[in-house]
């Protein structure tokens, strides 16, 4: 198992305006995966995936990255952490991309790929050289020296998915990646997902689009702040037919 969350509880605001948006989900991310969650605009996917990656506090619940525990409740429900050093480990298992890019806007796609590497503590020069064969590897050689305001929506996603594989981590989650990009951006970027996938990159992934659900081999649905563990995407049809 890659990643275990079990009855994480997250609310926002106070007294009337109290929103639960987290009521006690559980999910378990298998190996080599691709499970899409689904769900209306404002049903707290983001906010599930900002909380298992610890980039916002929850009110209470657990979470479990390759059988090391991030984050638990005690017995008096105080919310516990991992030291900063486990926390550090478990954070390199993961790469995130979000709708909305999220590159630094006065870099180089080159410099924003290498970024990650530069807080891993790698040199110089093989950051820069990692980075660019990542960059290859999305088709964007031709652009290292360009700023992310001289690309399209598409090529700025893969500026996005570069900087979030170049330390090589075994679990991709993804928010709304083709939240924002027209139909045939969107589809590269699924074919990007789909050669991380099979080469062995673990993948969650967001939307609220069907159309993009269809690459799973599973899909579940976050509804009234719980998981309604749903079907099966068009991908694990065709594996088993290949295999058969
Ligand atoms: P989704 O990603 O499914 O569209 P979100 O996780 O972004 O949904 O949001 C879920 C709910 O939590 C929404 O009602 C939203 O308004 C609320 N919410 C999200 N972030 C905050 C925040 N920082 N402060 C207050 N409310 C928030
Ligand atoms: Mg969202």
């Amino acid at each position: 198992m890659f990643l275990e969350i079990q009855q994480i509880k997250k609310h926002f605001g106070e007294g009337e305006s109290r929103v639960d948006v987290l009521r006690g989900i559980d999910i378990s991310i298998e190996k080599g995966e691709i499970c899409v969650l689904l769900g209306p605009s404002g049903s707290g996917k983001s906010t599930l995936l900002r909380c298992a990656t610890m980039l916002e506090t929850m009110d209470s619940g657990e979470i479990v990255y390759l059988g090391k525990k991030a984050v638990w409740s005690d017995e008096n429900g105080k919310l516990n952490y991992a030291d900063k050093k486990d926390l550090k480990e478990i954070q390199s298992q993961y790469g995130l991309v979000f709708q909305n890019f999220n590159l630094l806007p006065r870099q180089s796609v080159l410099e924003n790929v290498a970024l990650p590497l530069l807080y891993a503590g790698v040199r110089k020069k093989e950051r820069l050289e990692r980075a660019k064969e990542m960059l290859a590897r999305v088709g964007l050689e031709e652009r290292i020296q360009f700023k992310p305001t001289q690309l399209s929506g598409g090529q700025k996603q893969r500026v996005a998915i570069a900087r979030a594989m170049v330390s090589q981590p075994r679990l991709l989650l993804a928010d709304e990646p083709t939240g924002a990009l027209d139909t045939r951006s969107g589809e590269q970027v699924m074919e990007l997902f789909a050669q991380l996938h099979s080469e062995g990159v673990t993948i969650v992934m967001i939307t609220h689009e069907p159309e993009i659900a269809r690459h799973a081999q599973r899909i579940v649905t976050i509804r009234d702040g719980r998981l309604e563990q749903g079907g099966f995407g068009e991908c694990r049809t065709e594996q088993e037919g290949d295999a058969s």
